[in-house]
């Protein structure tokens, strides 16, 4: 949850000299006193190892927590809510957010809070989703409310079972196939051996009952 400062007019010492805006976790320099935002500074110091006002030399070693002072001013600034838009001071925001009800800002209605957001996602009549048929190859996505149009009407959906049981067919053929490739290679190799040394005599085949299987006849099935 975020907010946005209600006031125009602030202090020179709560404006950050890098990005122009309310500071925002302060730190100061202690070698020349100058203040900016944590991050400001953080990606300045990256680039260049001087202060972005004044040039004076600086490591991460002379960036230092702003004083209470300036956290003071800051706490006392008018802040508004940027879900329900309730305005408060800056040292309130924090709490509030356990608080804040906002409505939907999908615009279903239903009113929210930081902790139903989450789930509330998941049912919002307004959020966009995919075609349940979106994992065998539907593109559609629509509202949530209108989506069960789409269903009556999706070819995808209609044929759902008849996709997955073809996917599933084809990924089983492939993985056979894989399966006879790799024996045909073995094979190949073989024969490939008993080309280059053809006298040689080759050790009778075993095969074991364990690894392969006989049909009625006696024949082995590999
Ligand atoms: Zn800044
Ligand atoms: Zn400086
Ligand atoms: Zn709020
Ligand atoms: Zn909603
Ligand atoms: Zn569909």
């Amino acid at each position: 949850m975020s907010f946005t400062y209600c006031e125009d007019g602030f202090y020179e010492e709560c404006i950050c000299a890098v990005c122009h805006d309310v500071l925002d976790n302060p730190v100061f320099i202690d070698a020349c006193d100058h203040v900016f935002c944590k991050l400001c500074i953080q990606q300045c110091m990256s680039h260049e190892k001087t202060c972005p006002v004044c040039r004076t030399s600086i490591d991460n070693r002379n960036v230092r927590e702003a004083s209470r002072m300036i956290t003071n001013i800051l706490d006392k600034l008018m802040v508004s809510c940027n879900d329900c838009g309730e305005k408060m001071r800056r040292n309130k925001f924090e709490a509030h957010t356990q608080e804040c009800r906002y409505v939907c800002p999908l615009g279903c209605g239903d009113t929210l809070s930081l902790s139903t957001h989450a789930q509330h996602n998941m049912i919002c009549s307004k959020a966009v989703i995919h075609c349940p048929a979106h994992e065998v190859g539907c593109p559609y996505v629509s509202e949530r409310n209108i989506m069960v149009h789409h269903i009556e009407i999706c070819a995808f959906h209609q044929l759902r079972g008849l996709i997955t049981d073809c996917k599933t067919c084809i990924k089983h053929l492939m993985n056979r196939n894989e399966a006879l490739e790799q024996k045909i290679e073995l094979l190949t190799g073989e024969a490939e051996q008993q080309n280059h040394f053809p006298s040689v005599p080759q050790a009778p085949m075993h095969v074991y009952p364990s690894e392969y299987d006989e049909d009625s006849s006696g024949c082995v099935i590999l």
